[in-house]
């Protein structure tokens, strides 16, 4: 999307506000399946946690995408935009088995990664066929709060308790029909995910009737120009032979699935900001916009670096700012970094602000949400309004005193 365009979408629908490009995603799908192209059974799974406003499930499931979901209103959401039951994944974590019950009801597939819920659901519903969420122990995520791998990790079955998990399903008779694992976001080592895959496979070869193996996701893409991204083509290469390989020995072709949420969106994604004043102080020049961590919560919380470029002087000569919010509280987005002379009123947009960035906005400090924005064949469309002063209000009752 060029700034015209961006800066039409800031007048129309004003700021601070959410955009996303609806054609980067079908990119991005395509860019995925391209680099897999050469297995026969590909399932991509889109993380509706990254970006789960209805009108971009529509589209995502248009591509032909399943869905990833981690709880049951992010399912009732898939199957709201059209989603049918059986292209959608349930992967929670620490959830009531009530609430894994009713969603296996809904006919969507689950996925449990605790022993103690999976003794219990075999128990009780030996004929569901479910999914096994491994935990390899592989550490994959650049950072501890999204790296899921490691052995004090909440998520997954250990592969040190595969001898228990097999007894379980002995037991109880249940059905396996998926074996998978997540290792956390942000893979920046191929190799160290194929040495994850590999002890996935040998995770898999002890169970018989699988359908597919799910090797979730953690694609890391570029947040800045010469960042280190996932090689999604040599990934795919690698793990397509051996993929192959497994297969072959297991004696049944089986599906391979990945659950891609930052991959899919994150590039699709401008937050566009106004500036509401400029700042000096002793030694720095803040640039203060009308938004903070209440609407982009990242750069705070882990320390992301989205790229903030002033779209209204993008000829303009670089001068240094630090890129504050308006919360009463620290946010800074960005330190002393070059950007193109600001005055106040200039609308500022950062990037990579597809996934994980409105689905974590707040009321904080009583703002309002922002509005959501998708660019669709060469249109710009409204799919979730500002909030009102009503959605402060609604839900709030003020009793007599
Ligand atoms: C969050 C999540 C994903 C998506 O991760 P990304 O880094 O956004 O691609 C996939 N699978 C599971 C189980 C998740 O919890």
């Amino acid at each position: 999307m060029n700034e015209k365009t961006l800066l039409q979408i800031a007048k129309d629908y004003g700021s601070p506000v959410y955009v996303y490009d609806a054609h980067k995603m079908e990119d991005q799908y395509n860019r995925l399946t391209a680099a897999f192209s050469k297995v026969n059974k590909l399932k991509i799974n889109y993380a509706a946690k990254a970006l789960t406003n209805i009108s971009v499930l529509k589209f995502i499931n248009k591509l032909g995408a399943g869905l990833d979901t981690v709880s049951i209103q992010e399912v009732r959401l898939g199957l709201h935009a059209g989603f049918v039951p059986e292209k959608i994944i349930y992967t929670p974590n620490g959830v009531s088995l009530e609430e894994i019950e009713e969603v296996a009801k809904l006919g969507v597939q689950i996925n449990i990664d605790n022993l103690s819920i999976l003794e219990q659901f075999g128990t009780k519903h030996p004929n569901t066929p479910v999914c096994i969420r491994i935990n390899p122990h592989i550490m994959a995520g650049g950072n501890t709060n999204i790296s899921v791998g490691h052995i004090d990790s909440k998520f997954g079955i250990s592969i040190h308790q595969t001898p228990l998990l097999l007894r379980i399903v002995k037991n109880t008779k249940m059905t396996i029909n998926g074996i998978h694992m997540h290792t956390g976001s942000d893979i920046l080592d191929i190799g160290v995910f194929l040495y994850a895959s590999e002890i996935l496979f040998d995770v898999a070869r002890q169970f018989e009737g699988l359908e597919f193996i799910d090797f979730g996701s953690g694609f890391k893409v570029p947040y800045k120009e010469n960042d280190i991204e996932t090689n999604i083509e040599e990934l795919g290469e690698k793990l397509t032979e051996r993929f192959h390989k497994f297969c072959k020995n297991y004696g049944k072709e089986v599906t391979l699935a990945f659950e891609p949420g930052k991959f899919i969106v994150s590039e699709s994604g401008y937050f566009l900001t106004s500036v509401n004043a400029i700042k000096q102080t002793t030694s720095t020049v803040f640039a203060q916009i009308d938004t903070g961590f209440n609407h982009l919560i990242r750069p705070m919380l882990y320390g992301s670096q989205h790229a903030i470029e002033n779209i209204s002087n993008p000829n303009g000569k670089q001068r240094f700012y630090s890129v504050v919010g308006y919360i009463c509280e620290t946010d800074t987005f960005a330190n002393n970094q070059r950007i193109n002379e600001i005055t106040e009123g200039d609308i500022l947009a950062f990037k990579n602000a597809g996934a994980y960035c409105f689905m974590m906005a707040s009321n904080y400090n009583s703002r309002f949400r922002p509005a959501e924005v998708l660019w669709y064949n060469n249109n710009a469309h409204l799919v979730r309004k500002r909030e009102v002063f009503e959605d402060l209000t609604k839900n709030q009752i003020l009793i007599d005193l």
